[in-house]
C-alpha cells in the first residue's frame, strides 16, 4: 500500500466513523427524561412535588404518559416501612395506566397512542424456572415498579408521576373500549385476586368466602361471582353490607356480631384474606372444608403477623400466601375483566389530595379505591 493510498484510506475510514456516530447518537433514546410527580421524601405519609428523571427508551421499552394510578394499601405499607425499609425519596405506584408517547425500535404489541397498563413489576430476569413459567412475580430478580434498584442501580419510582418507562414485557395493552379511569387497580388488585381463582379452578357451585371487602375484596366478590362461585363476605364495616349485596353475594357477614358467624365451620372450599391488619386466622380456617384452602393476600406488618392456631389446619387444610400473578395471567385477567365489565369501584381525587386519602387509607375510612387523576399534577397545591 503506498503511503497516499493509506493516507485516503485513513481519511476515509475516519470519515465514515464520524458519520456512523453521528447516525447512532440521532437513534440515541438513551437521554434521560425529566419526570415529575409526587414523593415521600421519609418515611411517614407526607408527600410533596417532586421532579426526576426516568432512564432513556431503549429498544425493548415503551414510554408511557400516566393519566390514572391507584393507590393499593401496599403503598401505605411501603412508605411506612411496614414490611422493610424504604428507599427515598419514594415515588409510590404500582396500579398505572396511560397512552404510550414513545417506543423502541423492537417493539410490535403496542403503538404510540395505544392505552398501556403497567402493574407491580417493571423487570424481571427472564431467564429462571419462574420466568420460564411465565410467573415473573416469583423470579429471584423480579425488579419492582418503586422502592426497588433498578439493574443500572438507580431507584425505580412508581406511578404517582408524568411518565414511566417499562420494559415491553410488563406493559399490557388496554383496549379502546376500556373505561380508563377505572383500569389502573387491575394491575394489582385485579391481577391480585383473579391469579389465586384461577390457581384453584374455581367452578360453578363452589362455595367461596372473601375476607376483609376493601379494593381487593371488591374485585375477589366480582370475578368470583362471574366464574359462577357462590360468595360469602367478611367485614368488620357494617356500611359495606349494602355494597357487597348489590354485587350479588350470597351473604355479608358482620364479624363483629357473633351471632352471624354461627354455622359456618367447614363449610368454604376457599377463602381469600385481603385483611391486611393483624387478625385470628383460626376462625376462618375452620370455617374451610376438608382439603379448602385460605390464601393471604393482604400482607400485614411485619410485627401484625397473622395468628395461625396449627390445631384449626386439622383436615388438611391449607394456608398460603400469593402475590399479584406473572404477565401472562395478568393479559388474561384484563381480557376477563373487559369481556365480564368487571372494574373496580374508584373515587378519582386530584394529586394535591394524597396526604388525606393516606390518612383516610391508614384509618379503614377509606373508600374501595382512590385512583389519581394525573391531569392534576399540573395544578396548584
Ligand atoms: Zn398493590
Ligand atoms: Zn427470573
Amino acid at each position: 500500500m503506498d503511503s497516499k493510498f493509506k493516507q485516503t484510506f485513513f481519511f476515509t475510514f475516519l470519515l465514515f466513523g464520524i458519520v456512523l456516530t453521528t447516525v447512532s447518537a440521532q437513534e440515541d433514546n438513551s437521554a434521560k427524561i425529566p419526570a415529575k410527580g409526587y414523593a415521600a421524601m421519609t418515611a411517614g405519609r407526607r408527600f410533596v412535588p417532586y421532579e426526576f428523571e426516568r432512564r432513556g427508551v431503549g429498544e425493548n421499552d415503551v414510554l408511557i404518559e400516566i393519566l390514572y394510578a391507584g393507590i393499593c394499601h401496599t403503598d401505605l405499607h411501603q412508605v411506612m416501612e411496614d414490611w422493610r425499609k424504604g428507599i427515598f425519596p419514594m415515588v409510590p405506584g404500582h396500579e398505572i395506566v396511560g397512552r404510550v408517547s414513545q417506543t423502541g425500535k423492537n417493539i410490535q404489541s403496542v403503538k404510540i397512542g395505544d392505552y398501556a397498563g403497567v402493574g407491580c413489576m417493571v423487570n424481571s430476569c427472564g431467564e429462571c424456572e419462574q420466568c420460564r413459567k411465565d410467573e415473573e412475580q416469583y423470579c429471584p430478580k423480579t425488579i419492582w415498579t418503586y422502592n426497588c434498584l433498578d439493574t443500572d442501580g438507580i431507584p425505580s419510582q412508581g406511578g404517582y408521576s408524568d411518565k414511566i418507562v417499562v420494559n415491553e414485557k410488563f406493559v399490557v395493552k388496554i383496549p379502546e373500549e376500556a373505561p380508563l379511569e377505572r383500569m389502573a387497580p387491575l394491575f394489582c388488585a385485579g391481577i391480585t385476586t383473579y391469579s389465586p381463582l384461577r390457581y384453584h379452578r374455581v367452578k360453578p357451585g363452589d362455595n367461596l368466602a372473601v375476607a376483609g371487602f376493601g379494593g381487593l375484596g371488591d374485585m375477589a366478590v366480582q370475578y368470583a361471582i362471574a366464574m359462577g362461585a357462590k360468595v360469602t363476605v367478611f367485614d368488620v364495616n357494617e356500611g359495606k353490607r349494602q355494597s357487597a349485596i348489590d354485587l350479588g353475594v350470597a351473604k355479608f357477614v358482620n364479624v363483629r356480631n357473633e351471632k352471624e358467624l354461627d354455622g359456618l365451620n367447614g363449610s368454604f372450599d376457599l377463602i381469600l384474606s385481603t385483611i391486611p391488619t393483624r387478625y385470628d386466622a383460626g376462625m376462618y380456617l375452620r370455617m374451610l372444608k376438608v382439603d379448602g384452602a385460605m390464601v393471604l393476600l393482604g400482607m400485614p406488618p411485619k410485627d401484625q403477623t397473622p395468628i395461625i392456631p396449627a390445631a384449626a389446619l386439622t383436615g388438611r387444610r391449607k394456608i398460603y400466601a400469593s402475590l399479584i400473578g406473572g404477565m401472562k395471567e395478568t393479559r388474561e385477567m384484563l381480557d376477563f375483566s373487559v369481556k365480564n365489565k368487571i372494574y373496580p369501584h374508584v373515587e378519582i381525587i386530584p394529586i394535591q389530595k394524597l396526604d388525606e386519602a393516606f390518612q383516610n387509607l391508614a384509618e379503614g375510612k377509606a373508600p374501595f379505591r382512590y385512583v389519581i387523576d394525573m391531569k392534576s399534577l399540573n395544578d396548584a397545591k
